[in-house]
């Protein structure tokens, strides 16, 4: 069975064409994932170095019990993805595999609406801006036409 399958659209709110994933991960999963995200077709990926707390980081500082507490903020990464709606979930389900450890501060994703993409290079939009050569969607259509 093929790893590349066509993925079914969960209804988004607000419904857009592309939408943005945006995951808050562990530094040292990013190789991980993000050599996951080739391998599925995904070429297009931006990372940054950010800090956070949530329940991780967070926790310390309430055992800490000051109100005025120190620095708790972990170091994480953010990688965001910018994919066409039937990608979402298979992008999603990829970053939850790789990056999952089972204890806390492997941290969380978000999926917001992307209202365009535009490909500085040539002007492109839409679709054609954001469909990269040989990737997911090529590699489907390939697949297909076998
Ligand atoms: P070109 O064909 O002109 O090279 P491209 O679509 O391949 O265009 P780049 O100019 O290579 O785009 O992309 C510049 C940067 O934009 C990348 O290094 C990456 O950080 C970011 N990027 C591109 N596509 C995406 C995407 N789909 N999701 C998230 N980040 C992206
Ligand atoms: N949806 C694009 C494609 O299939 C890939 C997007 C991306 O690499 N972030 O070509």
């Amino acid at each position: 069975l093929s790893t590349i399958t066509p993925q079914t659209c969960t209804d988004f709110i607000p419904e857009a064409n592309f939408y943005k994933v945006e995951a808050i991960l562990r530094p040292w999963r990013v190789p991980q994932v993000s050599s996951a995200m080739l391998k599925m077709g995904i070429r297009g990926v931006t990372i940054s170095d950010v800090r956070g707390f949530g329940a991780q980081g967070g926790l310390t500082e309430r055992q800490a019990g000051s109100e005025f507490s120190e620095d708790k903020f972990v170091a994480k990464v953010k990688m965001e993805i910018v994919v066409s709606k039937d990608q979402v979930e298979a992008v999603i389900e990829k970053i939850i595999e790789e990056a999952r450890t089972g204890e806390i501060g492997d941290g969380k994703i978000f999926v917001l609406p992307v209202a365009d993409v535009i490909r500085v290079r040539t002007g492109e939009r839409g679709e054609k801006a954001e469909r990269m050569m040989g990737g997911r969607a090529d590699m489907s259509s390939a697949q297909s036409t076998a």
